[in-house]
């Protein structure tokens, strides 16, 4: 029973599914050879309708996240599950989104199942660097870098200042911006707080890990160099 339980939990389908995909011989290892349930194959040796299977436990992804979606399980709508295979929905322990980004904002959004590697990136004392582009409705006054990177700035209803963050202009209304911490709609509530508008938002980074190649609306799994990328 150790295959049936190895391929529910990643979420191929319930134990009577796989049960069922194990006895018309969709599990097989390299050689091609159909699986029993009571197999010992090794999970790198194992294949499923032929495709290698999911990363055990561990498994972290980077996705590029469009305008539309949002970092939910079960709001209405468009989720960002949706864009990743629906087996990924039922693995345990649970995907979950590393931190969130807003259903209008694009770009670098992490999953994993793993909930210390989880805490280490959202952790405030980790500090890990997150950086946004914005596209602003109105020309900065050339005030806001400095008040950034203060260290002494107040969002409404919040009672303690940002972090320093650092503004870097681009053109008068696109700019980029390094967050250390991660509040709940922190680019745009920064830049309303200057009496601008943020029309559009992307973030393009988190730590030194990119989304070099991966378009949007697609993902990719990230292997242990790319993880060391985020700290
Ligand atoms: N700041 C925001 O305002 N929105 C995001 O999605 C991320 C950071």
């Amino acid at each position: 029973m150790r295959l049936v339980k190895l391929l529910a939990n990643l979420g191929y389908g319930t134990r009577k599914e796989v049960q069922i995909a194990i006895r018309n011989g969709w599990v097989t290892d390299r050689a091609g050879q159909r699986l029993k349930a009571d197999s010992k194959t090794a999970h790198e040796d194992i294949l499923f309708d032929d495709e290698p299977l999911d990363p055990p436990q561990g498994m972290i992804l980077l996705l590029n996240k469009p305008v539309g979606y949002t970092c939910s399980t079960k709001d209405q709508g468009r989720l960002v599950y949706d864009l990743l295979p629906d087996r990924f929905r039922y693995r345990k322990p649970v995907l979950s989104t590393v931190g969130r980004l807003d259903r209008e904002t694009t770009g670098a959004l992490l999953f994993t199942d793993d909930g210390t590697l989880l805490h280490r990136i959202i952790s405030p004392k980790a500090e890990v660097p997150k950086v946004y582009e914005a596209e602003l409705d109105r020309p900065l006054q050339g005030s806001e870098a400095e008040l950034f990177a203060s260290g002494t700035m107040m969002l409404e209803n919040e009672d303690k200042p940002l972090k320093p963050a650092e503004l870097e202009v681009l053109t008068q209304q696109k700019v980029r911006l390094t967050l250390h911490e991660g509040r709940y709609h922190q680019v745009r509530r920064m830049f309303a707080a200057t009496g601008n508008h943020v029309n559009a938002l992307s973030r393009i980074r988190i730590g030194n890990l990119g989304l070099d190649g991966v378009e949007e609306g697609q993902w990719r799994l990230l292997d242990a160099t790319d993880v060391d990328k985020v700290f």
